[in-house]
């Protein structure tokens, strides 16, 4: 079946004939005294509203296993747990900030090393150390949409017996589907694009891998950062419309690439594939669209903060993929954690701004944002 019908019909036949599945709020549960099992015992280590989301997650990614987690870090921390001491993790510079945080952080206390690398696309059989374990990527990248070609990195990294992670948050599996191009675990923030309305936190980590699913249920429920069940209800409710949202967006933010490439106020747009003919190609045979996500460059002589202010509709805000536009300026925001050479090598200079379309009517986005471009002189 097609996503679009996945999304809205993989869960049916309720109790009662109930079209939507209920909210399971128990917190323990009933077991038979003579063997102590039953089907769930604890919520956190399992409830039948998680498990009903989990099923649609699994579906989605056409994945034998789907958890979900209380945000898109926990899910990233709980991939993490498949490392051990001596583990190198190779990723790019420009990753999540919050991924970089916990690499940075948290990990060297674990025995687990991180080498990093500016441009996953041309990654080498030399930028993976000995006892590489694991390949981080995010494509398109954020918040330059770079491209990294999956299959290539994939059979890299198994060649070099590492597994190959996708954080798969800005296309989500409606674009693009890791795990159908030799991805071993997708990871997404699902308070972006799933959850789709900025009011939900959530996170969900995806594989066709028992022996990882092990691990990580194993890292789902001793670490304990699960998905509440009305949160678990609120995402099966927002993912059935996540193809719908997300096709409009992506068609706004086509529109506004456009619009802003012929704009004497930007100096340049930044979309999945623009950086090279050799990206678009990659991005066009591994995904189904470019998303809904944007970067662009203002002129010389333009006044950032003059543009950010006269915006009327796009509020300035980090996150990304809710129905309502958001705009944000990664060197001071979510990038901040690199250091300044990291950033200019990435391509995250001061004069970068990244977009989030969202489902408001096109043309009221594109005069909004040249009123503000012309108030930026
Ligand atoms: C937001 C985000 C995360 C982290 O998700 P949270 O839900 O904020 O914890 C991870 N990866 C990417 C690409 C993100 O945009």
């Amino acid at each position: 079946m097609h996503i679009d019908t996945l999304a809205v019909q993989t869960l049916r036949h309720h109790e009662h004939g109930a079209v939507v599945p209920p909210v399971h709020l128990a917190s323990t549960f009933a077991l038979d005294p003579a063997t102590g099992e039953g089907p769930y015992a604890y919520q956190r280590g399992g409830n039948p509203t998680r498990a009903a989301l989990e099923t649609v997650l699994a579906a989605l990614d056409g994945a034998s296993h789907g958890f979900a987690f209380a945000t898109g870090m926990a899910a990233t921390a709980a991939v993490f747990e498949t490392l051990r001491s001596g583990d190198v993790v190779v990723l790019p510079t420009s990753v999540y900030g919050g991924t970089y945080r916990f690499v940075e952080r948290l990990l060297p206390a674990r025995g687990i090393t991180a080498r990093y690398v500016d441009d996953l696309s041309a990654l080498t059989d030399d930028d993976l150390p000995e006892r590489t374990r694991m390949v981080f990527v995010e494509t398109p990248a954020n918040p330059t949409l770079r491209i990294t070609d999956l299959r290539r990195v994939a059979e890299l990294a198994h060649r070099h017996g590492a597994l190959l992670v996708v954080d798969n948050t800005f296309m989500t599996p409606v674009l693009q589907r890791p795990l159908e191009l030799g991805a071993d675990i997708v990871v997404q923030s699902a308070t972006k694009y799933l959850g789709g309305h900025s009011d939900l936190l959530a996170g969900v980590v995806t594989t066709d891998d028992p022996a990882l699913a092990e691990t990580l249920a194993l890292a789902q429920k001793a670490g304990g950062g699960v998905l509440a069940p009305q949160d678990s209800f609120r995402l099966i409710q927002s993912i059935k419309t996540l193809p719908l949202r997300l096709g409009r967006q992506q068609d706004n933010a086509v529109a506004i690439a456009a619009h802003l490439r012929s704009h004497e106020g930007i100096a340049a747009v930044l979309t999945p594939g623009s950086a090279s003919e050799e990206e678009a190609r990659v991005h066009a045979e591994q995904a189904a669209g470019p998303g809904a996500v944007l970067s662009f460059r203002l002129a010389p002589g333009l006044d950032r903060v003059r543009f950010l202010r006269a915006l009327n509709l796009p509020a300035y805000a980090v996150s990304l993929g809710g129905v309502e536009s958001l705009i944000c300026h990664p060197a001071t925001m979510t990038h901040e954690a690199m250091t300044p050479e990291a950033r200019d090598r990435a391509g995250i200079t001061d004069d970068l701004l990244r977009l989030s379309v969202g489902i408001e009517r096109v043309d009221d986005l594109i005069a909004d944002l040249d009123q503000a471009l012309a108030a930026a002189r």
